[in-house]
């Protein structure tokens, strides 16, 4: 069937569609299979090759691990960036979410100023000048081409080396720390030697395989995602790309981001979900040459663990705009907060800081985590993980790991105020 035709008679041919697994099997499996669905088998031991080294290793090539591995290179580190996909980005390039919200602060209804500066500045530049940037309100938004692009460049150029099509999949540890990341790929498992390591997989992966302190946050499944040639139909909003057009479905409430069953159903169920819609709009006069311009390539998870760290950003904290004496960065407050006070509407918010105890957990000496697993209170779920907020603690959990593995020190002991003369070198802000 080809794609015209399919998409005609989509909907109708999907509903067929279904999941394999323990959710949904009865109806879908074409044979009942009779092996054990429970137990455990035993994987023998073996030897894994070690095949790199690197001073630091950062799990996760999102908005945050991006920013952490530039940063720690620009410091000095060798460092290595492994991504389970073939592209930077994360959910920004990798789901359509192309918004970067936090990076400018609503000062009032009408009118916006720059809170988050650095490698999310530089990043948001070179996409202005190459037109791949356009606003809505006060929210920049970008190409994921393009970014994909840019942030690949930014790694070449700070001598990031990325490693793609890799899982991290378990870390070994030795005298109290973790010595190497074992990561899955075409190549088998194989380890890498390393002196710390970032958990800038939005999931907080690394919090689980070595038992540190963590909440899960269940939250909406969702995706953003392009349509093209909309002509009649005034569906969705504007992208940097002339007739491209970009939507926002919000998905399923309180979901397990974290069950490889229910991400299988959500992401079955909300593609087709967007080709009935696109069914729907080409069948109405002045829609006919509408098409979908690409569904996600990631599931649309927006929380699950998130670090119980040394400190975490409190609610409270966030609302009334908290000078933290270890404040690694500073982050606008684009949404509506239930403040402990009462809800503080989103024009009347303060910008707010992000300490660097948030972003250490309680127990291994040479782990960070950035990006949406950092340290925050449930109630800054919207804010702590926008594009913006999330760049700044990859870039601050970037550079102090480079410090750390420079003085030879462990997360808890590196020099807060040399942290903070470096950050600024780098052009982050720390104070509104
Ligand atoms: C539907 C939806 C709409 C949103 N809308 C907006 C918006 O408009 N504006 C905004 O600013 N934010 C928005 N967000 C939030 C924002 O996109 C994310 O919170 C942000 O991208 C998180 O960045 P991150 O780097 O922490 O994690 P992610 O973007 O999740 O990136 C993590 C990366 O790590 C990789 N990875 C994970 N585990 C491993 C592993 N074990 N080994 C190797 N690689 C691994 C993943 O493939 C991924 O590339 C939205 C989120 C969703 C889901």
């Amino acid at each position: 069937m080809d794609r015209r035709v399919f998409l005609k008679t989509g909907a109708a041919g999907l509903a067929t569609l279904a999941l394999s697994g323990p959710a949904a099997e009865a109806k879908t499996r074409k044979v009942n299979t009779p092996l054990e669905t429970q137990g455990y088998v035993r994987e023998p031991a073996r030897q894994i090759p070690v095949v790199d080294n690197a001073d630091v290793v950062v799990i996760g090539g999102g908005p945050a691990g991006f920013a952490a591995a530039v940063a720690a290179a620009r410091e000095g580190s060798d460092v290595l960036l492994l991504e389970r996909l073939y592209f930077l980005g994360g959910l920004f390039t990798g789901c359509g979410v192309t918004p970067i919200i936090n990076m400018f602060h609503p000062d009032s209804a009408q009118k916006s100023r720059q809170a988050v500066f650095g490698i999310c500045d530089e990043l948001y530049r070179r996409l202005d000048e190459v037109g791949m940037i356009c606003w809505d309100n006060i929210r920049p938004k970008v190409d994921p081409e393009a970014a994909k692009y840019f942030m690949e460049d930014f790694c070449a150029g700070a001598g990031v080396r990325i490693l793609y099509g890799v899982q991290a999949a378990q870390v070994t540890q030795s005298g109290g720390g973790i010595d190497s990341v074992i990561v899955e790929g075409k190549s088998g498992r194989v380890a890498i030697r390393c002196r710390f390591v970032i958990d800038a997989s939005g999931d907080g992966d690394v919090l689980e395989w070595v038992g540190e302190d963590f909440t899960v946050h269940k939250n909406d499944i969702g995706a953003m995602w392009r349509i093209g040639n909309v002509g009649q139909i005034k569906k969705g909003s504007p992208t940097p790309v002339k007739g491209v057009r970009t939507l926002h479905t919000a998905g399923e409430k309180n979901q397990d981001g974290l069950d490889m069953y229910n991400l299988t159903r959500v992401q079955l169920g909300l593609r087709k979900r967007m080709w009935e819609e696109v069914a729907q709009w080409r069948s109405k006069p002045g829609g006919e040459d509408l098409y979908l311009v690409d569904t996600p390539a990631l599931v649309g998870v927006r929380t699950t663990r998130v670090l119980d760290s040394v400190a975490n950003v409190t609610t409270e904290g966030a609302a009334t705009g908290k000078v933290y004496p270890d404040v690694v960065g500073i982050t606008g407050g684009d949404s509506n907060l239930n403040a402990p006070g009462g809800k503080i509407l989103r024009k009347n918010r303060l910008m707010w800081q992000i300490p660097y105890s948030s972003l250490t957990p309680r127990h291994i000496p040479n782990l960070l985590v950035a990006g949406r697993c950092f340290g925050f209170e449930k109630e800054l779920t919207y804010d702590a993980r926008e594009i913006g907020t999330c760049l700044v603690t990859g870039q601050a959990a970037g550079v102090a790991a480079s410090l750390a593995v420079r003085k030879r020190q462990s997360n808890r002991d590196i020099d807060i105020a040399e942290l903070q003369t470096r950050l600024r070198a780098q052009h982050v802000k720390l104070e509104a």
